[in-house]
């Protein structure tokens, strides 16, 4: 194994200086100004991998936008450090709940790539690395033990991935030991962002505890590269189903092309598109929100247009929890009718007995939009 294939190395050698960044792509000014200043006050960091998909010239590389910090991170007047108001939610250190039978259990505040609009990036990410001592991640299992109405655990972070085998093992096994448990989730974007890490003894160890389920991080297509392929068979041919969770980004992914592709993709290296989530209003990150508006329109350019089985779910995460958005096919009722309309905008009367609810209005139907156009911002035009 060269040492670029070796997990480690990547993690020994990974970028953290503007001076390093720029062996991979020449910086903007405003780039070298945003690694200098926003690796001040956040963590940041990239593997040499991950800097080998960007492109050298382009500064709207949709990799590059993902992991490279430019000015514009430090000004935000809406932004807040917390938007889900996770620091209400957690009864116990690491442990974010806010459904009755599923929670978050951040068990490491490590990445491969620090992303530039990570939800965590100023809550867990900034918390000191003793916070994930062995003894607070005793006290989160302890949590799980006495509430036996929790059946479904995700872990996360950070990265789980990043911890070595035998602590991951070790946070699994107790785990599931505690027979509520039935379901066990990772959060890792290590598959996209360091696919090295992905590798047949960590695998042969999952194995042992299933149900595992593994949830990943792709954005563009771009990233779904041979060595993410790689990874995700290795774990796909261990029984772990796969999905992904991506994040609706302005200029990167805000674009119904850009989304079916990345859905068909992801579907071809067998992982299931989950979530896309709406960018929160996190600190820093307003030059990556999208109107809700333009989600919902790649969402009403992916259903019909592309497989059922590539189509995720589009949702706001908010402190009550996921909400899912999707473009309205219910026009309402007119009569003993109830009046829909199709995929490609054909409106459908569904003789429909009467219900005992107060009757649906009947709304006007819009005129389906094309494919692939979203004509609600100045968004898409970012990819032209
Ligand atoms: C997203 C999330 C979950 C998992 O939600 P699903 O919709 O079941 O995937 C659980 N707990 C918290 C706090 C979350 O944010």
């Amino acid at each position: 194994m060269s040492d670029w294939d070796d997990w480690q190395w990547q993690l020994a050698n990974r970028i953290d200086t503007s001076d390093k960044l720029e062996r991979y792509v020449e910086l903007t000014e405003d780039e070298r100004r945003g690694v200098e200043e926003a690796s001040k006050r956040f963590t940041w960091a990239v593997t040499p991998y991950y800097a080998s998909l960007m492109d050298r010239r382009d500064p709207r590389c949709p990799i590059r936008l993902q992991a490279v910090p430019t000015a514009d991170e430090l000004f935000d007047d809406i932004g807040v450090p917390d938007p889900l108001d996770e620091g209400k939610h957690s009864p116990v250190e690491l442990i974010i709940r806010v459904y009755p039978d599923r929670l978050a259990f951040c068990v490491g505040n490590r990445c491969a790539v620090y992303c530039r609009y990570c939800l965590r990036k100023e809550t867990m990410m900034g918390k000191p690395e003793q916070d994930f001592s062995d003894e607070r991640v005793g006290e989160g299992i302890q949590y799980i033990q006495e509430h036996p109405e929790i059946r479904d655990v995700l872990l996360t972070g950070g990265d789980p991935l990043l911890l070595p085998d035998e602590r991951i093992e070790s946070i699994i096994a107790r785990l599931r030991a505690l027979s509520h448990v039935e379901v066990i989730r990772i959060g890792s974007r290590t598959p996209c962002t360091l696919p090295q890490r992905i590798t047949p003894q960590l695998c042969r160890m999952l194995e042992k505890h299933h149900p595992i389920y593994l949830n990943t991080q792709f954005n563009h297509p771009r990233e779904i590269t041979p060595e993410a392929e790689k990874a995700c068979a290795l774990l796909a041919g261990v029984g772990i189903p796969l999905g992904n969770q991506s994040v609706l980004l302005r200029g990167i992914n805000d674009n119904a092309a850009v989304m079916k592709k990345l859905c068909r993709e992801l579907m071809r290296i067998r992982v299931r598109p989950y979530y896309i989530y709406q960018c929160q209003i996190l600190s820093g990150t307003r030059h990556f929100r999208t109107p809700i508006e333009c989600g919902i329109e790649i969402m009403r350019n992916l259903q019909g247009y592309t497989s059922g089985l590539a189509v995720p779910k589009y949702v706001l995460d908010t402190p009550y929890g996921k909400i899912p958005i999707a473009p309205n096919y219910v026009m309402g009722r007119e009569g003993d009718e109830m009046v829909l309309r199709s995929w490609d905008g054909k409106l459908w009367r569904e003789p429909n007995p009467l219900s005992k609810e107060t009757p649906l209005p009947l709304v006007e139907a819009e005129p389906a939009l094309e494919a692939e156009s979203c004509a609600l911002c100045d968004c898409c035009a970012l990819h032209e």
